[in-house]
């Protein structure tokens, strides 16, 4: 039978006319679903007892299941779900004051082989349906009663190679009768996949970008960000000076920073230089090396390294932050939790 939740409205208030039903109907069976999170169709008790027999005989609803959860001493959760086909991907609740931040996966698995990234050395195994990536946002919401301020979809995957159902997912997550979250309070993520992020210029809603830079040169971008190959440090930042012209919204670009790798007073000058014409903020993140991560090549960054680096940075007049490591008594880096229950290249 199909999941219901794998509908989308338009659909499901389609389903409704095609029976003979009125709109408002799907409306309303669209809502059980995504802002009232029911279990079985008994629970919509607006919807008569025939038309939920007969939705009983055609459609299920699923969830995905909660395989493991860890609890930092900071509040950070990370949970590994289990989606209806096996596939097990990752998604963490981030609170940070009143901010409460759900960072999501687009895809199980990834392909983008960053070099500093845990997640890489897993490969894919396929992209998240539209349902799966808001489900995550629910079954979270579900388990801790509580409703998270803002969404980033920095889990697991590149979410511009799976951008039509993270729009699908947006569409959702963004709804009045859906989980209500403001669209500029939803970022989108990117490694630089530029044909995804002239896309994404065209998606008429005001969702933030947030672009991993993390080199200043061809060189070092290649050698730790695999997709600098294909898409060039100035291919990617004319892309994002494109979405800045037609969104008319600053962007972040990410700068993870690597003990000994672009920490140099070089790399903050050309950082400040490359960035300068560019509506944005710089979000430094000093590199989160897991001690089960033994084949890293990278060592844990000090905090007077980045200290230094971000002097540096602030006196380029740039909007710059560090981002703090949250979680780091859990298994933090992305993709951790998922090796660690299945071994390195997942159940596929
Ligand atoms: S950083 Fe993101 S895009 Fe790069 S390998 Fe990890 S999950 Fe994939």
């Amino acid at each position: 039978m199909i999941n219901i939740k794998s509908l989308t409205k338009k659909q499901v208030v389609q389903y409704f006319i095609d029976i003979g039903e009125k709109t408002f109907k799907g409306k309303q069976v669209f809502k059980w679903l995504w802002q009232k999170y029911v279990l079985d169709f008994d629970e919509m008790t607006d919807i008569s007892k025939k038309l939920r027999e007969k939705l009983k005989s055609e459609f299920v609803i699923e969830y995905p299941k909660i395989l493991k959860k860890q609890i930092s001493k900071d509040g950070t959760i990370k949970y590994l779900l289990e989606l209806n086909d096996g596939v097990t991907i990752e998604t963490v609740w981030i609170p940070s004051g009143r901010r409460n931040t759900i960072c999501i996966s687009t895809q199980a698995g990834c392909a983008m082989g960053c070099k500093f990234c845990y997640t890489a050395k897993q490969e894919l195994i396929r992209n998240l349906a539209f349902f799966e990536i808001v489900d995550q946002i629910v079954i979270i919401m579900i388990d801790l009663k509580k409703r998270p301020t803002n969404i980033v979809t920095m889990g697991m995957g590149e979410p511009l190679k799976n951008l039509k159902n993270l729009e699908e997912a947006i569409e959702i997550i963004n709804d009045e009768i859906g989980i209500g979250i403001a669209a500029r309070k939803i970022t989108v993520s990117t490694v630089g996949f530029v044909p995804g992020i002239y896309e994404l210029a065209k998606y008429p809603k005001q969702i933030k970008l947030s672009v991993s830079l993390n080199a200043t040169n061809d060189k070092i971008r290649d050698y730790i960000m695999p997709i600098n190959k294909i898409y060039p440090i100035e291919k990617l930042l004319y892309s994002v000076k494109h979405f800045i012209k037609v969104k008319r919204k600053r962007v972040t670009f990410e700068y993870v920073l690597i003990k000994g790798v672009n920490d140099s007073k070089d790399d903050a000058d050309r950082l400040i230089e490359l960035t300068k014409d560019i509506e944005c903020k710089i979000n430094i993140i000093p590199l989160n090396i897991s001690i089960n991560d033994i084949d890293s090549p990278f060592k844990p960054i000090d905090s007077k390294t980045v200290e230094i680096f971000t002097k540096w940075m602030m006196k380029g007049h740039k909007a710059v932050t560090i981002r703090k490591s949250k979680g780091r008594d859990i298994d933090a880096a992305c993709g951790e939790l998922r090796i660690e229950v299945e071994g390195k290249n997942g159940k596929g």
